[in-house]
């Protein structure tokens, strides 16, 4: 992919992926970067996040969709190797204003270890 040293100087995601912000990292390969949330909101929360400057779900086009079914096949392995794909999970990812979305860098976030409610808020 070419664009996967595409870092943006004044993206938070992208500070802590070159590793001039720390992060507990979960897991890390050529393409994603994952690292457990700072404000979590289940026992198990980190996010999942492509080393790409890409900035929401309104961003993937048929030249960078490659990097979203990396990052589920990722996701599939960690909750295995954690323990909790058995009991379930919820991956989400918030987009724009009105979701929510508070860091323009895409992120999936992974949520695990209680029951879920929907809908969600
Ligand atoms: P969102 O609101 O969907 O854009 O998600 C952004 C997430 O990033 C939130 O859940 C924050 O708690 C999390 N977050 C913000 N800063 C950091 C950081 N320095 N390290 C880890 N997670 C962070
Ligand atoms: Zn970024």
């Amino acid at each position: 992919m070419s664009d996967v040293l595409n870092y943006q100087d004044d993206c938070l995601f992208c500070k802590i992926i070159k590793g001039d912000i720390p992060s507990s990292k979960v897991y890390e390969d050529h393409l994603c970067y994952a690292f457990y949330d700072i404000n979590p909101q289940a026992p198990t929360h980190f996010l999942v996040v492509p080393k790409a400057h890409i900035q929401s779900v309104s961003e993937i086009t048929r030249f960078n969709e490659g990097i979203v079914g990396h990052i589920f096949t990722v996701i599939a392995k960690l909750a295995k190797e954690l323990g909790f794909a058995e009991a379930g999970y919820r991956v989400v990812s918030n987009i724009g204003e009105a979701g929510q979305q508070t860091v323009p860098h895409l992120h999936f976030h992974v949520l695990a270890g209680r029951d879920m409610t929907w809908p969600p808020g």
